[in-house]
């Protein structure tokens, strides 16, 4: 298929590239490398089913790879909450006028339409674990509701072209994921956490460690988004995925002291936003049932080669 990615030069996007054109897809990759890196992508420049454009998709994009497109990754957005506190306005408008730039060219070429939407709907859940029919807690006004509330209005915006447009998309709400090329820098919790332990750095446990979130590896995210897009009979479908293994902060920092073997400390610090959700993990019951999908790597398994990318970029 030839396949459009937005945000393909991020964490998850590139690694979505690699699969799919693993898979014999052509692939053309958009995103203005806001929060992402060239360098995510710099392995497959010569491959010659792949294109790297330098687009923001706030603009419209009718550019190279949108004639036969057939299906549309719509990933492109700041994901990491310092990121999306960083560029709030950004956020707002990739996920407002991108997404409906992004759905309009999946409605006039005829595309298949995934949004990888988020956990985040769900705010502060007060339903746990978080079913899909879960409508979420959020702050209309809080620190997250440049991300939260976008996504919901990406999601409805989604919804919206289906009904009138029929559209053929479908939504996943992602949680949190990590593995290799996720930034060193972008303040989440798995980069901070192991950057820090690798440097002997004090870790920083925002809050008193006792909020949990669910980590999935970013392999079985991404076998994911393709059974979703690639499933048939799909529209209008939403699927959480995420691993339903549940940590609290303090239990995920003693297990990065354990795998990287540092005797950094730990240090207690203020939550850095408010509304920081107490509790998170998905219920996967549907995307299991629906399409076969569970994740299957364990989170100290998947830290391994998360640890050993994060040393060799370190290293540099
Ligand atoms: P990321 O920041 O690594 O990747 C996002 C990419 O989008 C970056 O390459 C960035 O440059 C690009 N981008 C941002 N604004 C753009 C714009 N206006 N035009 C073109 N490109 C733009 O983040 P990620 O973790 O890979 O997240 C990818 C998607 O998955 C996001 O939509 C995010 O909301 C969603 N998600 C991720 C997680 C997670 O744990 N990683 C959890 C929930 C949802
Ligand atoms: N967190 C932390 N120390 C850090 C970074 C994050 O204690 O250095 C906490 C944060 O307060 C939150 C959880 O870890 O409760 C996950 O944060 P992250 O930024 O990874 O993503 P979120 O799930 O909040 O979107």
């Amino acid at each position: 298929m030839n396949v459009l990615i937005t945000g393909g030069a991020g964490f998850i996007g590139s690694h979505l590239c690699d699969a799919l054109l693993a898979a014999g897809h052509h692939v053309v990759c958009v995103d203005n490398c806001l929060t992402g890196s060239r360098d995510n992508v710099a392995h497959l420049q010569d491959h010659s089913r792949f294109r790297l454009v330098h687009h923001d998709v706030i603009e419209p994009y009718a550019g190279l790879g949108t004639a036969d497109v057939e299906a549309i990754f719509h990933l492109a957005s700041p994901a990491s909450p310092v990121g999306y506190r960083t560029y709030s306005i950004e956020t707002m408008l990739v996920n407002s006028i991108g997404t409906i730039h992004m759905l309009r060219l999946a409605a006039e070429r005829g595309a298949r339409f995934l949004l990888t939407s988020t956990s985040e709907v769900y705010g502060d859940p007060q339903v746990h674990p978080q079913t899909e029919e879960y409508w979420g807690n959020v702050n209309p006004i809080g620190l997250r509701s440049c991300y939260d509330e976008a996504k919901r209005f990406a999601e409805a915006a989604t919804f919206e072209w289906i009904r009138k447009h029929d559209v053929d998309a479908r939504v996943v709400r992602i949680f949190n994921t990590y593995g290799p090329r996720n930034q060193l820098d972008d303040g989440r919790v798995v980069p901070n956490f192991i950057t820090q332990a690798l440097r002997g750095e004090p870790i920083t446990i925002y809050g008193d460690g006792g909020q949990t979130r669910s980590f999935a590896y970013v392999s079985d995210l991404v076998d994911g988004l393709q059974r979703v897009m690639f499933g048939d009979g799909l529209q209008g479908e939403v699927f959480n995925l995420g691993n339903p293994g549940e940590f609290t902060i303090l239990e995920f920092a003693k297990l990065v002291l354990e795998v990287t073997g540092s005797r950094s400390s730990l240090e207690y610090r203020p939550l850095l936003f408010s509304d920081d959700p107490a509790r998170r993990r998905p219920d996967i019951t549907k995307v299991k049932a629906r399409l076969g999908w569970e994740p299957r790597v364990p989170l100290r398994e998947g830290l391994a080669p998360t640890v050993a990318w994060y040393r060799e970029q370190l290293g540099r």
